[in-house]
């Protein structure tokens, strides 16, 4: 039997529905949440990313804005406009489109980010509180949205084997750190694969829970794949397509065909796990106005 597949837009809706309802309820006593982006040049890719946001937080009833800056913006002209924003008290969220033009450092940008206002939950202090389990952190929001989507869909996570390809501090690494704690949605046994790791399939074929986020188009096939296991497929990668209306499409990490003859629960791309980063990125921002003002 073909898996479930796991309805990425319609989980985000109802994420999205209960943001808009927090919003309301701080609106309701005086506190607009509101979510600064800064982007850094005029890449096409970030420009629309950033759009999406503003527009997602408008959609929330929450105060969205974006600083645009030109790509030749000194990295000290950049940081005092983060110390600006930390300094703010309308804004609970800052975000910095990644990637910044190669003059300036990401690192040093994130770094400046006050934690409290990190919704992109990239500054080491949020990693720290992530991997020790304190509620108080900021979990980035690929990795939490793919946590949601396990509990929304109704995955059973306790004592069970996730094995997460892919180790970058975006995904991989603080996706095994939310898989490792104790509660709702984790509790698993987890094991991290990156492009160092010796016969990738021994170990992806032991998974009950199978994250790919690799950045490798359909690169896990159905061989590699545990019957009845569940698979989250993060990745998001451009193939030529010349029958395709822009010539290219959109695949994940995982071939999604062969794979779902196999699994119990897949999600798709698009419409998986993407529509999660931003819902989990307005949750983060209403979070974050709530603990700023003590609610
Ligand atoms: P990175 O390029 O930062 O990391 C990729 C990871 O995959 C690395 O740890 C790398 O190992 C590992 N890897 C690469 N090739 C192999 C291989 N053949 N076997 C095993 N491991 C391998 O990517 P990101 O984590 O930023 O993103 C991963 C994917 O997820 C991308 O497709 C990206 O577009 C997508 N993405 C989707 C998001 C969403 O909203 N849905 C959000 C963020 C990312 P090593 O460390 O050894 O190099």
């Amino acid at each position: 039997m073909p898996a479930e597949r796991i309805d990425g837009v319609a989980i985000a809706a109802k994420v999205r529905a209960q943001v808009a309802a927090d919003a309301a309820a701080l609106i309701a006593e005086g506190v607009v949440p509101g979510l600064t982006v800064v982007l850094v040049g005029d890449d096409p890719a970030s420009a629309v990313y950033v759009a999406s946001k503003e527009k997602a937080c408008t959609a929330a009833g929450m105060r969205g804005e974006t600083i645009r800056l030109p790509a030749t913006t000194p990295e000290g002209e950049l940081l005092a406009v983060i110390d600006r924003l930390n300094a703010d008290p309308a804004v609970h969220g800052i975000l910095v489109q990644m990637p910044v033009p190669r003059h300036i450092d990401a690192q040093q940008v994130i770094r400046r980010i006050d934690p409290r206002k990190d919704v992109d939950g990239f500054h080491p202090v949020n990693a720290g509180k992530v991997l020790i389990g304190d509620a108080d952190g900021f979990a980035p929001c690929t990795p939490a949205g793919v946590q949601v989507m396990l509990v929304e869909s109704g995955v059973e996570t306790a004592g069970k084997e996730a094995v997460i390809l892919g180790r970058s501090t975006i995904v991989g690494k603080p996706m095994a750190a939310l898989l490792i704690q104790s509660g709702k949605g984790a509790d698993c046994t987890v094991t991290i694969c990156h492009s160092r790791t010796t016969n990738l399939a021994a170990h992806t074929r032991r998974a009950d829970i199978l994250i790919a986020a690799i950045g490798k188009p359909e690169m896990v096939t159905a061989d590699m794949v545990k019957p009845g296991a569940v698979v989250i497929d993060v990745g998001i990668n451009r193939v030529e397509d010349p029958g395709a209306p822009k010539g290219y499409r959109i695949v994940g990490d995982v071939k999604y065909d062969d794979v779902a003859q196999v699994a119990s629960k897949i999600t798709p791309v698009p419409g998986g796990v993407g529509p999660m980063t931003i819902a989990m990125l307005l949750a983060n921002t209403v979070r974050a106005a709530r603990l700023a003002h003590g609610r």
